[in-house]
């Protein structure tokens, strides 16, 4: 029984690296044009049906967690709600993939000020990260958005990363250097864009390079198999940075 469910846990993780190696075949292929639709074609249609692949396993990983954990099945619905919205329903209906942004505002990302992002998209975004977020942090501390809303690390800690077994959190002096080195990055580039609406473009393409590293890459393929769940968030969330820095600055407000 053991050997079966280690080797479940290692063909989980072999589908993940597959998926996000096929990423950055796509980004290199995107990178040099030189190469060809043909290729890049077949690395977009592999990546696409691998992720969909990893979406229904996590919808069946959300069914086996609600059936045997009651006590999570509150925290475990309310985000596949928020996932399988933003991540698949919306985008698949509206056919862009802009529309995650909604619940990857800034500093967690700079989709929405993408230009290619729809008007409605940027506004809803806007409005989630510069006030509910705040709100919500500001009433229920940090577990708000990133216990039960965050359709990343909240999400997937609770799903692909309850698969693993949980780890102490190590490399502390890491956690408080990066971080805040992203957030204050994030806000540097979200300045820039404001001050020279031409930035993003460069902006853009560097940021979606590092979230490919740091929050898919690391994340699924290192992180949370030997890190755990919550290493991305511990470890490099510029957003968790926001939050967590919100939420010291309501308790030495006394309150
Ligand atoms: S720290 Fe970042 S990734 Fe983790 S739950 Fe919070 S916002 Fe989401």
């Amino acid at each position: 029984m053991k050997k079966l469910k280690n080797s479940l846990k290692f063909l989980l993780w072999l589908i993940f690296f597959i998926t996000f190696a096929s990423e950055f075949v796509k980004i290199v292929f995107e990178l040099n044009p030189d190469f060809g639709h043909k290729p890049l074609r077949m690395a977009n249609a592999f990546f696409w049906s691998s992720l969909f692949l990893i979406e229904m396993i996590m919808a069946g990983l959300v069914i086996y967690f609600i059936v045997k954990y009651p006590a999570r099945r509150l925290r475990l619905i309310i985000l596949s709600a928020c996932h399988f919205t933003v991540i698949l329903a919306l985008p698949m209906l509206l056919d862009s993939w802009s529309w995650t942004c909604l619940l990857y505002p800034w500093p967690h990302s700079l989709q929405a000020f993408d230009p290619a992002t729809p008007r409605t998209a940027f506004y809803v975004s806007v409005f989630m990260g510069f006030a509910i977020v705040p709100l919500i942090t500001y009433k229920w501390g940090a577990k708000a958005f990133c216990g039960y809303l965050c359709p990343h690390g909240a999400f997937f800690s609770e799903t692909y990363g309850r698969v693993f077994s949980p780890k102490p959190m190590r490399f502390l002096r890491i956690a408080k250097v990066i971080p805040p080195a992203y957030f204050f990055l994030m806000t540097a580039a979200l300045v820039a864009v404001i001050a020279l609406p031409g930035s993003i473009y460069p902006l853009r393409s560097a940021q979606k390079l590092v979230y490919f590293f740091t929050a898919e890459l690391f994340y699924f393929v290192i992180g949370i198999p030997l890190l755990g769940g919550r290493s991305y968030c511990s470890l490099i969330c510029p957003m968790g940075y926001f939050i967590r820095t919100m939420v010291k600055c309501k308790r030495g407000n006394g309150e």
